[in-house]
């Protein structure tokens, strides 16, 4: 079963202790599985605080961000790998210690728009240390998921098909492809397909819109990418991720663009995210299981 979640920041753009407690709560009111919590700066999270929160109401977690500029481990400078290395590895014990499950977003590479391709030789010193913090993030039972997302937030892996074929470079079982609609709807030519071809290698998936607003209120063909992730076998979370600038602030907005306010109603957009998710779900499952019970005797 996938565990339905929601990002924090339809909720709230920031971690104080009031941030932490009213994101949890509304998140657990709504019916979701998990809270998937994301922020800039790791020092952000009172772990000890975080994690008596989720447990106080049942909830799972999961947490996601980007590598910057000075932390970029696709960079040919040292030093830059070295803090990749480093602040991966930070959020990896935060996850740990706050309990999170997953850990995913763009750590490949800068969450930033590149002014260059990436390189043989980027690609290969990502799939290094990816490999080195895959590994720890094995010891706690951490998945990595490696966000594949549109050319304008990375240069590495805009693709499922990329994503894939680095997860078969690092080589550990939980190192993942976290694929996202809004990004796939930029860049695959038939997104159904690329779910179903990431198959084993999907690890974390985002839903969403075309402008980022309430689901199925854009241009995205959201029946068919549930169909998809019911045919691939797919078992992990599934998370909402929706923008406003009723709630998210600089430095964020403006590295995604959030110019627009799409929606004022928090509780509103994540009930309806929710039931849109589950009534998705159930259609495509159905659609399943009228294929099997269709077979000719
Ligand atoms: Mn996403």
């Amino acid at each position: 079963m996938n565990k339905l979640g929601v990002h924090a920041f339809v909720w709230e753009k920031g971690w104080s202790h009031d941030e932490c407690t009213r994101a949890i709560a509304r998140t657990a009111e709504v019916g979701f599985d998990l809270i998937e919590v994301s922020v800039m700066d790791p020092k952000q999270v009172d772990v000890d605080f975080t994690r008596k929160q989720l447990e106080q109401h049942g909830l799972g977690a999961t947490m996601s961000f980007g590598l910057d500029a000075s932390t970029d481990i696709s960079s040919n400078d040292p030093e830059k790998t070295k803090r990749g290395q480093e602040r991966l590895e930070e959020y990896i014990y935060l996850c740990r210690d706050f309990g999170a499950t997953h850990l995913c977003g763009i750590l490949h590479s800068a969450f930033q728009k590149y002014a260059v391709p990436t390189t043989k030789d980027g690609v290969a010193r990502s799939v290094e240390t990816l490999h080195r913090v895959g590994e720890i993030a094995a010891k706690s039972n951490i998945t990595l998921g490696l966000e594949v997302v549109n050319r304008y937030e990375s240069n590495v892996l805009n693709t499922a098909s990329q994503a894939v074929e680095m997860c078969k470079r690092i080589g550990l079982p939980n190192v993942r492809a976290h694929l996202d609609v809004y990004h796939m709807n930029i860049e695959e030519s038939d997104m159904a397909q690329a779910i179903v071809d990431t198959g084993e290698y999907l690890g974390y998936f985002h839903t969403g819109d075309s402008h980022r607003g309430y689901l199925g209120s854009g241009s995205i063909d959201l029946a068919g990418a549930f169909r998809a992730i019911v045919r691939s076998g797919y078992q992990g979370p599934i998370t909402f991720e929706s923008f406003s600038s009723r709630v998210v602030g600089q430095p964020l907005e403006g590295i995604l663009g959030i110019w627009r306010n799409l929606w004022e109603d928090s509780v509103d957009l994540a009930n309806h995210a929710l039931m849109y998710t589950k009534a998705q779900l159930k259609a495509a499952q159905e659609a399943q299981k009228q294929a099997e019970r269709s077979r000719l005797l």
